[in-house]
């Protein structure tokens, strides 16, 4: 079997060996755009290269990115532990041509590689490309043979790509392999594509107009390509498994949290199994990029993470904490590609530590106020507003782990109930800050708490989800 560690290499020397410069992972807090709170695609890093701000001594290049994906546009933080193929830590690998080839030689890289290199079987593999792009269209049937019923033309912006509002765009064409006719879903474009039959491996960027203003206004005068795989999907196929979380990373993560759990990693317990797994990558990984956890930004939402993740090990009926105890797993795993993980040890355990210690203390009342009010509810009711705030506020139930909590019973919690609450009792504190004879600087800090929500980040601008690929 080829390891995960080996794919990331063999993906990395491909491209090395076809002209590439080969460049380490960029931190995960983005280095160059204070509107993006994680980075959430390999392009990120890239993006001023692609824009013309920026050039570097090579025009092709080829990264294993970290990525993100757990907050605005890009959140698949629910998907968790549900889905065989999302993560809200992962991997992307990509190669990069900034001006330099476009979409042939594109096409043809990607085919060789999985194809040929990799051998993986054509015949369970489909493209996508945008309905307009007839050139695409036919470099897959040239390059590829396949056949035009395996080449589907989409019309929605799953197949544009473009850089916010202005700068670079393009059509792109995604790559699915077909995990085969057991597992529930249909062909990209079909009702069902959500299911997990046709897992998108591969998405290749042809990145060729200028848009001002959402409107294209021109071709660029040097094309350019952004392109994105998972790596924990292509590890899945390669490693002839149709889960994500049956690779040997994940197996590893899962053996790990099973060993000190005492329980089955199988059954009812899977979820709660992957759901650890997952956040213990991003809980390793935000860590070791400097994120700690808080009430606000970026740290509020490594806390949810760590939190849902900590819920779900009582679930499993961890009686001390948990997580910290699977890091050694983690850095066996991951830490000789990523040394920072390796370095940030001591750190991680110690935070994953100190941060289940105190949740501790308070999980089991706030766990025993959700069951007391979901009690006598039944499938698709709603817990009221006021008790997610009560559990957020005195318990530090984060609230999506309310939701995440209440999920498997089918009952919904009131949003805008929660809103409500949360707005009231911010409305009070500045009272309060009023009546206290404080001078006009405090109430500019509420001001700002207020526009900003001191727990929920919302950084994200309307350009928010740039790095999207
Ligand atoms: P999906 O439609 O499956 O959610 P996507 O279209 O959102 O994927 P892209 O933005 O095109 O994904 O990212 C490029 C590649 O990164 C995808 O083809 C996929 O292989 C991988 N990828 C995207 N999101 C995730 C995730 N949450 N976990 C693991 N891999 C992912
Ligand atoms: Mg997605
Ligand atoms: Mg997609
Ligand atoms: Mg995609």
């Amino acid at each position: 079997m080829t390891s995960t560690n080996d794919i990331r290499r063999s993906f990395l020397d491909y491209f090395g060996s076809t002209g590439h410069r080969v460049v380490p992972s960029a931190p995960l807090v983005p280095q160059n755009d204070p509107t993006l709170m994680f980075v959430n695609a390999g392009m990120v890093p890239f993006k001023n290269v692609f824009t013309g701000l920026e050039t570097r001594p090579y025009s092709t290049a080829a990264s294993s990115q970290k990525c993100v994906r757990a907050g605005g546009k890009h959140n698949d933080l629910d998907n968790v532990g549900y889905t065989a193929r999302h993560h809200t830590f992962f991997e992307m690998l990509g190669n990069f041509s900034f001006g330099d080839y476009f979409k042939e030689r594109a096409i043809t890289h990607a085919w060789t590689l999985i194809t040929k290199e990799w051998g993986i079987d054509p015949n369970r593999l489909t493209a996508t490309v945008y309905h307009t792009d007839d050139e695409a269209f036919d470099l897959w049937k040239k390059i590829a043979g396949l056949p035009e019923s395996r080449i589907i033309r989409i019309p929605t912006k799953d197949n544009f790509w473009a850089m916010g509002d202005n700068g670079p765009c393009g059509p792109c064409s995604e790559i699915f392999f077909d995990h085969g006719d057991h597992i529930p879903g249909g062909p990209p474009g079909s009702p069902d594509e959500d299911g997990d039959r046709f897992v998108e491996i591969w998405n290749l960027v042809f990145m060729q107009y200028e848009q001002e203003n959402n409107e294209i206004v021109r071709d660029l005068p040097k094309p350019s390509i952004d392109t994105g795989m998972g790596l924990e999907r292509i590890a899945a196929v390669l490693q002839g498994v149709h889960d994500n979380y049956d690779t040997d990373t994940f197996k590893a993560l899962i053996a790990s949290s099973g060993e000190f759990t005492k329980t089955e990693t199988t059954g009812a317990r899977q979820a709660s199994h992957r759901v650890i797994a997952d956040h213990l990558r991003t809980s390793g990984f935000l860590v070791a990029d400097g994120v700690l956890p808080a009430n606000e930004g970026r740290g509020y939402v490594l806390r949810r993470i760590m939190r849902r993740a900590m819920r779900h090990a009582h679930i499993l009926g961890a009686s001390e904490p948990l997580m910290h105890r699977l890091v050694p797993a983690l850095v066996a795993e991951m830490g000789a590609a990523y040394p920072e993980l390796v370095r940030a040890q001591p750190l991680i355990e110690e935070t994953l530590k100190l941060e289940e210690t105190r949740f501790r203390q308070t999980l089991d009342k706030g766990l025993r106020l959700l069951d007391e009010a979901t009690g006598s509810m039944k499938e698709g009711d709603t817990l009221p507003g006021d008790v997610a705030f009560k559990l957020y506020d005195t318990y530090g139930f984060p609230y999506d782990l309310t939701e995440d909590a209440l999920r498997s019973q089918g009952l919904e919690v009131d949003r805008s109930g929660f809103d409500a609450a949360m707005a009231e009792q911010k409305a009070a504190a500045r009272a309060a800050w009023k009546g206290s004879g404080q001078k006009a600087s405090e109430d500019v800090w509420f001001d700002i708490a207020e526009e900003f929500g001191s727990t929920e980040f919302t950084g994200y601008s309307g350009h928010e989800g740039e790095g999207q690929l």
